[in-house]
């Protein structure tokens, strides 16, 4: 689908058709597409075209993308051919959560399955790292969400020593090398992916040190946020600089043509939410959908299950 069209069709539901332009051009600045990446180079403020003051805009379009999520997705469950795999990572308080929320409103639950990985149990730590992941990949048809997803293997695992350690794997096979030979592991499993019928989009909720301590406090001064905040936050909080090499080293080594890595500037939750929107949107409109699926029966088929029907 062109890309002009996807503008006319948000423009046409109601949201300024200039502004998701705009809005397009911005996002597009967020992949990346080279193996150095600093963050450093990435503003965490930022709100693309739009300030504060178009909120009001910013909601409008938000509508807009959700409206033609929504329509899609029919589609995209009609047509049975295509998955679509969502990875969505960010430090703590990044705001993952509530932006599934709001991006996905519009979906149907049915054809939409969200997972969120914790620290893996027993099991998952017997099989190989991946093993875990491959088992929630969405099916033809389907949209699937990983809120947090096989990245943590390369993240949380690698900053955190203990977490290799549980993983029962021989001495000879955790050497120096051990992270570049997962970031090309990882690399070899989302080509399979793509090449195998799943469309990959990936997003790095880019939070900033500051933005993230308003956000802590926030949840321990409201009791009704408390459950949101776990001891092991401030811990994280104290690798800060270690989980930003450690993304930097996989945003770089795992960014592809086909499953490409957005850094999003996530301090204003609002942009960052319509950034995403607008990403998921793009690479949807990627997809032929429009082609309908071949009949699963042949005419004669369908012809005598008619007559069996009205003769009944
Ligand atoms: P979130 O912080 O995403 O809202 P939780 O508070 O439940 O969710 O935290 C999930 C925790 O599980 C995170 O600290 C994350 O680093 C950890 N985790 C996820 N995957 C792994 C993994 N493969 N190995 C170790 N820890 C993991």
């Amino acid at each position: 689908m062109a890309r002009d069209s996807v503008l006319a069709d948000l423009g046409a539901k109601g949201a300024d058709g200039g502004a998701a332009r705009e809005l397009t051009e911005a996002v597009r600045r967020y992949r990346i597409d080279g193996a150095s990446v600093r963050l450093a180079d990435h503003d965490p403020g930022g709100t693309g075209p739009f300030t504060a003051r178009d909120r009001g805009l910013a909601r409008a379009l938000l509508r807009a993308h959700t409206a033609w999520l929504t329509d899609r997705q029919r589609a995209l469950a009609a047509q049975g051919q295509w998955a679509v795999l969502l990875v969505l990572q960010g430090r703590d308080a990044a705001g993952k959560d509530s932006l599934i929320r709001h991006v996905m409103s519009g979906m149907n639950p049915q054809g939409c399955d969200v997972t969120s990985f914790d620290v893996p149990n027993a099991e998952e730590l017997r099989h190989d790292f991946l093993w875990r992941y491959h088992r929630h990949l969405p099916t033809q048809g389907k949209v699937g969400v990983f809120n947090r997803s096989h990245y943590e293997e390369v993240l949380v695992v690698r900053v955190r020593p203990e977490h290799l350690r549980s993983q029962h794997l021989h001495p000879s096979l955790i050497g120096p090398d051990v992270w570049d030979r997962r970031l090309l592991d990882i690399a070899g499993f989302e080509d399979y992916l793509t090449r195998n019928g799943t469309a990959i989009v990936k997003i790095f909720l880019n939070v900033s040190k500051e933005e993230q301590k308003e956000r802590f406090l926030r949840r321990l001064r409201d009791p009704a946020k408390h459950f949101k905040f776990s001891p092991s936050d401030i811990r994280d909080r104290e690798h800060w600089d270690a989980y930003t090499e450690a993304y930097e080293a996989a945003l770089g080594a795992t960014s592809t043509p086909r499953a490409p890595w957005y850094v999003v500037p996530a301090d204003r939750k609002w942009y960052a939410r319509l950034a995403v929107a607008s990403i998921l949107v793009h690479a949807i409109a990627e997809l032929d959908l429009d082609r309908p699926a071949p009949l699963l029966a042949d005419p004669e088929t369908l012809q005598a299950a008619r007559a069996a029907l009205e003769d009944a």
